[in-house]
């Protein structure tokens, strides 16, 4: 059996997801900025795709801007917000536990003369709201928060955050990759000004994501060019991953209850079928229902997880240690730390990560294979 447990690295594309992107690269191959008809016909389905993806968090269509993915909304939006702001304020809050292309891109402002405020979170992986406000001063530009951590699938509370935002007149940015599609975000509830989303993660392509740019929010653009996408992001259009992405959207909104539901019941059996069967194993992060529906973390104490991801592969079973981005680089997961985890927990940690194509077989499967592994090896293991 092959059992793809991987869903927060990335996710298999729908097959209407893959049909759209054949037609679009044989038949709208057109550039869609040109005047002709079949261009503008590229061009619809574009404004078609665009109006998909807004739906899914109830924004406007002129808030969506495409780019080449999460990484790159990301950089674009935090970069691009703090040179726009950067002649007056030069401060920016964001959390110990983002993601790569999220800290990565601060600490480069940082050394470019910004100043970065980092909040802790606690052992469920949530930020403390009195720390953000307190961090708040007149030169703050910038609150970037994540929705959904790709690790541990906790959530933040993002409606408080951006209440706080809002009254102290700073922009509030969401990485929003891992929450998108999987738990409701409404930007009419909501006062985030910008977010980043991608389209792998949600069953679309690889290499196109798009920032949400609330109305009447202003960010430099990292690249210079034609002008594409309002100037927030020049360069042609990548067409079949823009028409990729809004099917996967289009399906993602449809089914959203429906699929988060079915994830939920996934996680939770297979939580409470390792727990009953396997001493000494932990959740990392929230309560199996208080986090997201699609990620569970857990602790295998005394056998290393990259060890038992190996042997796990061995059986057919696709799981993560930490994130897939920092898994190729020696260390511990910056997200585990964080919660103030012993190392045993740490280095022992797995990732699971859920789709809607997962089966309760698969992860009856998986708690078999599990129960054997661990058990095997654990004998190698003395306390
Ligand atoms: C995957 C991921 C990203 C990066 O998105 P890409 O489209 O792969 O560049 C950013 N943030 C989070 C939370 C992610 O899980």
């Amino acid at each position: 059996m092959q059992v793809y447990l991987d869903n927060s690295a990335t996710t298999k594309p729908y097959k209407e997801v893959v049909e759209a992107m054949i037609y679009a690269l044989n038949e709208r191959y057109e550039n869609p900025s040109s005047m002709y008809r079949p261009a503008m016909e590229a061009e619809k389905m574009i404004e078609n795709a665009r109006l998909n993806i807004a739906k899914v968090i109830g924004a406007k269509k002129e808030e969506i801007f495409f780019t080449s993915g999460g990484t790159e909304a990301n950089n674009t939006a935090i970069k691009g917000a703090a040179y726009l702001l950067k002649k007056r304020k030069n401060h920016i809050i964001t959390t110990t536990i983002e993601h790569p292309s999220v800290l990565n891109a601060v600490m480069r402002l940082e050394a470019e003369g910004f100043k970065v405020s980092y909040i802790g979170v606690d052992v469920n992986g949530i930020v403390d709201l009195n720390e953000i406000k307190d961090k708040i001063n007149d030169s703050t530009a910038l609150i970037s928060v994540m929705a959904v951590n790709n690790e541990i699938g906790s959530i933040q509370p993002i409606k408080d955050i951006g209440d706080i935002a809002k009254e102290k007149g700073v922009l509030f940015h969401v990485d929003a990759v891992q929450g998108y599609g999987k738990i409701v975000l409404d930007m009419r509830d909501l006062n985030v000004d910008l977010m980043s989303i991608s389209g792998h993660k949600i069953h679309g392509p690889k290499g196109i994501g798009a920032i949400y740019i609330k109305r009447g929010v202003k960010i430099q653009p990292l690249l210079d060019g034609g002008g594409q996408e309002g100037n927030v992001r020049s360069g042609t259009e990548n067409v079949p991953g823009i028409i990729g992405f809004g099917v996967a959207a289009e399906i993602c909104h449809k089914n959203m209850d429906k699929y988060s539901d079915y994830m939920m019941t996934l996680k939770k059996r297979l939580w409470y079928g390792l727990k009953d069967n396997i001493s000494d194993c932990f959740i990392n992060g929230p309560d199996v229902e208080k986090g997201a529906p699609h990620i569970l973390n857990i602790s295998f104490v005394g056998v290393k997880g990259e060890v038992l991801l190996h042997a796990l592969e061995e059986k057919g079973v696709y799981v993560s240690t930490g994130s897939a981005c920092s898994s190729h680089k020696r260390g511990v997961s910056h997200v585990l730390k964080n919660l103030g985890l012993s190392d045993d927990r740490i280095e022992s940690a797995i990732r699971f990560s859920l789709s809607p194509f997962n089966t309760c077989e698969e992860v009856d499967y998986t708690v078999n294979v599990l129960i054997d592994l661990v058990r095997e090896y654990r004998k190698f293991y003395r306390r």
